[in-house]
């Protein structure tokens, strides 16, 4: 059976970045559904010999109807249901936010195997919001960068572990 992978955050952490990088144009559906499903894109992963289905969670902006918080809820709940394994990612230069924490309880309650990846970890400006990532208490974060690369090693390892 196929591991199935969602990467669930914040916006604006780097989630379509990875998406992209991992799927590239590989993509196997762009579901513009209005309502919660707006927007999460579907597609084939690949890290080196490893092949996955690989779900982005995205678009929160666009509905009206219902508060930020509820929406990313409601997007991150379907996307955890299906994954067999979760990538929480967090802005590391940034630091830790309420939201962050939100979507850690909601994965905390879940159960589902959860890897952090503490992204935009290319540079010096990192270093305090990847320390702060181990306070999420879901495991060691990953020192990430999706725009460079880094930290793909030990994401790949993860996902040989869940396979
Ligand atoms: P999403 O909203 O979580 O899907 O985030 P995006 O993938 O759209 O990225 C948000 C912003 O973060 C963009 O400007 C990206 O170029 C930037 N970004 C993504 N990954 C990295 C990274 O590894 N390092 C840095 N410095 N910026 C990144
Ligand atoms: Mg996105």
């Amino acid at each position: 059976m196929t591991l199935t992978v969602a990467i669930v955050g914040r916006p604006n952490v780097g989630k379509s970045t990875l998406f992209n990088r991992l799927v590239g144009k590989r993509l196997a559906l762009v579901d513009d559904t209005p309502g919660v499903t707006r927007d999460r894109r579907e597609g084939e992963g690949r890290l080196f010999d490893l092949r996955f289905r690989l779900f982005d969670t995205a678009g929160l902006e666009d509905v009206q109807d219902e508060s930020l918080e509820g929406r990313m809820r409601r997007q991150s709940e379907l996307a955890i249901e299906e994954a067999d394994l979760v990538l929480l990612m967090v802005d590391a230069r940034t630091g830790l936010t309420s939201t962050d924490e939100i979507f850690a309880d909601q994965l905390r309650r879940s159960e589902r195997p959860v890897v952090v990846l503490a992204n935009k970890c290319e540079g010096r400006a990192a270093e305090a919001g990847l320390l702060e990532a181990y306070s999420l208490g879901l495991g060691d974060p990953v020192a990430f960068s999706a725009e460079h690369g880094l930290g793909l090693e030990d994401l790949y390892d993860h996902l040989k572990t869940a396979e």
